[in-house]
């Protein structure tokens, strides 16, 4: 695919052949991992120190519509995916996954890591590299599992499970923005009404004055403006998002520009959310934040928000290859997926829950319960409670 603007990604010739690279110890020519946390690739074999050389580190943002005109103009071929790798190793002919660009030989275990540009438009300019060890991992893993409430007690135990852990790079947009927005809407004030109430005191029904609250309502109209920055956008479909959402924050400050030898031994997807999909998320993201600050704007006590009109400018984009440690483990004939922040370990799934514990739990309040219910009734803590019924905040009925 032909894509040549200035100040856009990808500017290199297509090459005809399919780039790809495997990492020979500098010393023995066995083939290298990257270590999560190491600046090189140490050698298993002959413990050779293999300097990683990193890039200068500019971490470029693109211009967005310009990205977008020139992919409108560039003819639009369905994307493939399908990645046929010789070997550098042992020459066997093979396929990585679908959506991979980095991987292992099945035949001899070499690790495979090969270029993106012949099936998109756009390949990823930087990364965070892993810190967190397979290890590492898998103690996070057992930490959060331990510490969830409900989980079944066989779960715990780990010499119970067999999860597998692998290591993926995973493809994410981030987008800047500069946003400016209108509102229409109104802006709620409070202010109380007395009235007379019926309540039960002491068995018998006494007349009593009460502050209700009600809302005024005004209209309120304006402008807000706001600047966003890395706002991040998964561009998988591989691994479920929702629970990939809920492993940030990821420290994109310290991206370091993109080196194929940080994805030697680990899986690494190509995007599948176009970049334009990508933006559509992003901006659904920027719209609960531009509408907290319309709120804020407005004031008042509460708000209604009629119409908001955002114009998107100078939006720019990266994209970026993020760590994850992905799994699944299979308990009661279900698979429960989960996934830890290479980063800084945090550990978000699926999880099954145990209906005995949960049972348990619901018995445990409902004696609470009886036993709270029966205090208060012995007591007159009840009625104690009842004679607080001045202040607005409690709950009176009408007659
Ligand atoms: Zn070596
Ligand atoms: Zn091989």
């Amino acid at each position: 695919m032909k894509y040549h603007t200035k100040n856009t990604p990808g500017t290199q010739e297509t090459p005809s052949k399919v780039q790809q690279q495997h990492f020979p110890c500098g010393q023995c020519g066995a083939d290298l991992e990257y270590s999560p946390g190491m600046r090189n690739l140490s050698c298993e074999y002959c413990g050779h120190e293999n300097q990683i050389t990193d890039e200068p580190v500019v971490i470029q943002e693109y211009d967005f519509a310009t990205a977008l005109e020139a992919l409108a103009q560039a003819e639009r071929h369905p994307l493939d995916s399908t990645q046929v790798i010789k070997c550098p190793n042992c020459a066997a002919t093979f396929e990585l996954k679908t959506d991979q660009h980095a991987g292992d030989c099945p035949f001899c275990d070499t690790p495979v890591v090969i270029g993106t540009e012949h099936v998109r438009p756009f390949q990823p300019k930087s990364l965070l590299p892993f810190i967190i060890t397979e290890k590492d991992a898998r103690t996070a893993f057992d930490n959060w599992i331990g510490n969830l409430w409900f989980a079944p007690s066989a779960l715990k135990d780990k010499h119970k499970r067999d999860e597998k852990l692998l290591g993926i790079y995973v493809p994410y947009w981030t987008y800047d923005s500069h946003t400016d927005s209108i509102y229409h809407g109104q802006r709620g004030t409070v202010y109380y009404e007395r009235r007379m109430v019926t309540q039960m005191v002491n068995g018998r029904a006494q007349r009593r004055a009460v502050n209700v609250p009600r809302i005024r309502w005004t209209p309120a109209s304006g402008k807000v403006r706001q600047f966003f920055d890395d706002i991040l956008v998964g561009a998988t479909r591989a691994l479920p998002r929702k629970i990939l959402d809920s492993i940030q924050p990821w420290d994109l400050q310290n991206l370091v520009s993109y080196n194929e030898a940080y994805l030697s031994g680990f899986q690494s997807e190509i995007y599948q959310v176009d970049l334009d999909e990508g933006f559509n998320q992003a901006r659904m993201l920027m719209d609960q934040a531009i509408r907290q600050s319309v709120r804020r704007d407005i004031g008042g006590d509460q708000q209604q928000i009629h119409s908001l009109n955002t114009h998107y400018s100078n939006t720019t984009f990266k994209h970026v290859l993020l760590p994850v440690w992905s799994a699944a483990f299979r308990y009661q004939n279900k698979t429960y997926r989960f996934i830890i922040n290479g980063r800084n370990g945090r550990t978000q799934g699926e999880r099954p829950y145990s209906k005995v514990k949960i049972a348990l739990l619901a018995i445990t309040i409902a004696v609470g319960l009886a036993g709270a219910a029966y205090y208060l009734e012995t007591s007159g803590a009840l009625e104690q409670m009842m004679y607080q019924l001045d202040s607005p905040s409690y709950n009176y009925y009408y007659r």
